[in-house]
């Protein structure tokens, strides 16, 4: 099962994607960890990638398609995989068409008051782990005990920027896989397991079709 996670940013794609992986045991795939794993390592395109993340701009086309490409030609993909957060732009939707074959793209829509609280609520760890000031009080991990913080890109300014961006340059992409008849629409509004219970609706059909 080849499918991509679409969806404004704080829609919950990282929380949909995680449980999807873990039903249907396929590879996850977010470029927004890949970038991060390349920033706590300190590499090039870290770097790089960081001085756009910061903005709540999006990396450029070139270096995200690299990434992406790169993983996906890794053995464990080539049955099935799950892109959370790519693509993000029609250049980017293009590029998959040419060396894939999607089954399902998966839009999680998600009025914008709601995706506005999440995001500003928004709490990260370094573990990965990431929490919400409206359901979790505390300032650490339950996961590891570590201290949460603010991401960068979570903070006021980027995050004005991000949902921008995402309806300039990634929401376009909703009609257009809407075209190619595999996209399906979730609404995002209510806790993670009320979504899942509908993404899973929606994927078990996709997963019979094999
Ligand atoms: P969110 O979905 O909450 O914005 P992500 O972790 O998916 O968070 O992405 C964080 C940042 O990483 C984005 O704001 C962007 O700068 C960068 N990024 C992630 N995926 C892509 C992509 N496909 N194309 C360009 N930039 C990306
Ligand atoms: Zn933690």
């Amino acid at each position: 099962m080849k499918i991509v996670l679409l969806g404004a940013p704080g829609a919950g794609k990282g929380s949909q994607a995680e449980l999807i992986t873990k039903e249907y045991g396929i590879p996850h795939i977010s470029t927004g960890d890949a970038f991060r794993s390349n920033i706590k390592a300190g590499t090039e395109i870290g770097l790089y990638a960081k001085s756009f993340m910061d903005k709540g701009l999006l990396v450029p086309d070139e270096v995200t398609v690299k990434i992406v490409e790169a993983r996906l030609s890794q053995g464990d993909c080539a049955s099935g995989f799950m892109l959370d957060g790519f693509p993000r732009s029609l250049v980017q939707a293009e590029f998959l068409d040419k060396i894939t074959a999607l089954d399902c793209v998966l839009n999680i829509s998600v009025p914008f008051d709601v995706i506005l609280k999440r995001l500003s609520g928004r709490r990260s760890c370094s573990c990965g782990a990431i929490y919400n000031t409206d359901s979790h009080k505390s300032d650490s991990c339950l996961k590891c005990g570590n201290t949460l913080f603010i991401r960068d890109d979570d903070k006021e300014e980027a995050i004005k920027k991000r949902l921008e961006v995402y309806q300039a340059i990634t929401a376009p992409l909703v009609d257009y896989y809407a075209q190619k008849g595999i996209l399906s629409t979730v609404i995002g509004a209510e806790t993670i397991l009320d979504t899942f219970s509908l993404v899973k609706n929606t994927l078990d059909l996709v997963w019979k079709k094999g």
